[in-house]
């Protein structure tokens, strides 16, 4: 474990389970349809990355980038489009693929974006979920697992752009973003 977490949360078997059951529900609920999967930069890469190959249906591959919180550890609820699609989204089954819903801002804010394009359906799909630390509510259509109230890092989430290369995810020691 790298010297800077406190606790693994899931490992690498752990995450793959999860990803091979959410794989396993969109295939079955989007059965005879063609998905268009849009990541979430940068957090949900590596999750999107092993999502998408656990889908069994054309998949067209996309992605959108919003504003984050810079270094910090809290979302200003401020947020913006840094990057969009490239396509049109008319016609189109939309699942976002995001790696953790917190305080519910930047989905709700995407999710609402999403209502104003001509998408044939829009559905939010999360590695993670902290509901204990929501503003506003959020479907989410499939979620790997719901986590407590700590930083995590790890498996594409970082702390000021470090640690999205490790193959787990753990929580953060506080005392590494406190000092
Ligand atoms: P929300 O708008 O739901 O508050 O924030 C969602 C975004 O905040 C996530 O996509 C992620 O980038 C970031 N975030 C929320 N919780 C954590 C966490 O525990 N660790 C990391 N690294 N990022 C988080
Ligand atoms: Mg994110
Ligand atoms: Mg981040």
């Amino acid at each position: 474990m790298h010297k800077d977490l406190e606790t693994i949360l899931f490992n690498e078997e752990q995450l793959a389970e999860m990803v091979t059951r959410l794989g396993r529900e969109i295939t079955r609920d989007y059965a005879g349809e063609e998905i268009y999967a849009v990541g979430i930069l940068k957090g949900a890469v590596l999750f999107y990355a092993d999502l998408v190959r656990a889908i069994d249906l054309p998949v067209t591959l996309d992605f959108m980038q919003l504003s984050s919180y810079g270094s910090g550890t809290d979302s200003s609820g401020d947020v913006q489009i840094l990057l969009d699609l490239a396509k049109s989204v008319a016609g189109r089954n939309i699942l976002l693929v995001e790696d953790i819903v917190d305080s519910g801002l930047s989905m709700h804010y995407l999710m609402e974006n999403f209502r104003h394009r001509k998408a044939k359906s829009v559905k939010l799909c999360s590695l993670l979920s902290k509901p204990s630390r929501r503003k506003v509510a959020v479907q989410l259509d499939y979620c790997g697992a719901e986590v407590p109230d700590a930083f995590l890092v790890g498996y594409g989430l970082d702390y000021d752009q470090k640690y999205r290369n490790l193959p787990y995810l753990g929580v953060l020691k506080p005392e590494v973003y406190e000092k």
